[in-house]
């Protein structure tokens, strides 16, 4: 315990992690109005749980049973995080039946847990506290769930900046720029569970395929976002352009509290992922009332049979792409003269806009640095499209298994 006085960084108060999250207004609640019950939902019933079981129709559930494996980058990561999930299972460490001889200060514990966040490679660590109604009551198997714990440690993980500005948010590549970021926050949030439990806490981990909770609401009590037109989370430095997962315990620990960066007042009046979106499934006017708060309402049916059907690539993202919140390649050295003011980020958000309008939603990138191929699988082969939209078969050999 001695050695611990020199372990400043868990005592002091300088900031944990590169981007200035100090510096953001904390407020008591969401900035979006919550009026009722949140009701806690049933992974099968979302559009794509009803997609699986063949609600909407023969053709949807047999393109989501091939869609992120049809692309064959997708397909290894698919694999690879089955093999590490599988492993997982398997050999799960227990609790610890002793606790380990460290401080039992929750503002300790948690500077200690958020600087573990980052050493593993989260880009954004957040704690809060964990709602039950972010808690799915059955997972696409049917299992009932059950988490009882009192905190989310949430990480979040940015997508590869250089691949995901060279697409135009429905190429073959945007299931894959997905899966890169889940299959890094899936070793990161296994270990940190991992090592709690060797440490005397339960601890577990929320991850790709094993997800026990809606990530939106866990994100944002975690302080790491609002609530944006888009019908998802936003962070003020990274937009949406990120995956997340959580580790949820019952160390006792310390919450980061609610952020307001103006995000409700922007959004009411931006519509620039309404005009973008392929489907048309973003609403352009104002929030509704939906399980008890008020929000965008994505209708998310119609972006769900997109992702599914879309014959262009795989998957969609376009909305998250051109959200002037994501700014491409920006860096947390870009907010140094960030006077904490939200004035100053709409600034800075209105720039992004202004050259986004100027490129005609078009990333320079996008002309030079497409470097994944144009392949599909089809009837267990992969064919390759020479002309990007037009569905030509020029080329084709067989799958490789
Ligand atoms: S993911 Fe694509 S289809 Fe869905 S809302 Fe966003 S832009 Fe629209
Ligand atoms: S594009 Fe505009 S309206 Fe849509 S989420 Fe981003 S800021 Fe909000």
């Amino acid at each position: 315990m001695e050695r611990l006085k020199y372990r400043d960084i868990l005592y002091d108060d300088r900031q944990i992690g590169l981007w200035p999250t100090d510096k953001l207004k904390r407020v008591p609640k969401p900035t979006n109005d919550i009026v009722g019950t949140i009701e806690r939902r049933d992974e099968r019933e979302s559009p794509f749980g009803k997609s699986l079981f063949g609600e909407y129709g023969e053709e949807i559930q047999r393109e989501f049973m091939r869609m992120t494996r049809r692309y064959p980058l997708g397909a290894s990561f698919w694999d690879m995080t089955d093999i590490v999930n599988n492993a997982i299972l398997r050999k799960r460490n227990p609790v610890a039946p002793e606790r380990a001889p460290i401080p039992e200060d929750p503002r300790v514990l948690s500077r200690h847990i958020k600087m573990l966040g980052h050493f593993l490679g989260a880009d954004l660590v957040g704690i809060g506290p964990l709602s039950q109604s972010a808690v799915y009551s059955h997972n696409m198997k049917g299992r009932e769930l059950e988490a009882p714990f009192k905190y989310a440690i949430v990480l979040l993980a940015r997508k590869y900046e250089p691949t995901w500005n060279a697409a135009n948010g429905w190429e073959e590549i945007v299931d894959p720029a997905s899966f890169q970021a889940y299959q890094r926050l899936l070793m990161q949030t296994e270990t940190m569970a991992n090592y709690m439990r060797r440490l005397g806490f339960e601890a577990e981990a929320s991850n790709m395929n094993r997800y026990l909770t809606l990530m939106p609401q866990v994100v944002l009590d975690a302080g790491l976002g609002e609530v944006s037109r888009m019908g998802i989370i936003l962070n003020p430095f990274l937009g949406a352009n990120f995956k997340a997962a959580c580790v949820l315990t019952n160390m006792e620990l310390e919450v980061d509290g609610y952020i307001d960066f103006g995000l409700q007042d922007y959004c009411s009046k931006c519509t620039v992922c309404a005009q973008q979106c392929p489907s048309g499934a973003i609403p352009r006017g104002p929030k509704t009332l939906y399980n008890g708060y008020y929000t965008w309402k994505l209708d998310s049916k119609t972006c769900s049979d997109f992702d599914v059907l879309n014959k262009e690539g795989c998957v969609c993202g376009r909305c998250t792409k051109v959200c002037p919140w994501h700014v491409p390649f920006a860096e947390p050295r870009d907010f140094d003269a960030w006077d904490g003011s939200n004035e100053w980020l709409h600034k800075y958000v209105d720039a992004q806009k202004a050259r986004l309008v100027a490129e005609n939603y078009v990333h320079p990138t996008e002309a030079t640095d497409k470097w994944w191929f144009q392949l599909d699988e089809q009837d267990g082969k992969l064919v390759f499209y020479d002309e990007r939209n037009e569905q030509k078969v020029c080329k084709e050999y067989p799958l490789q298994r």
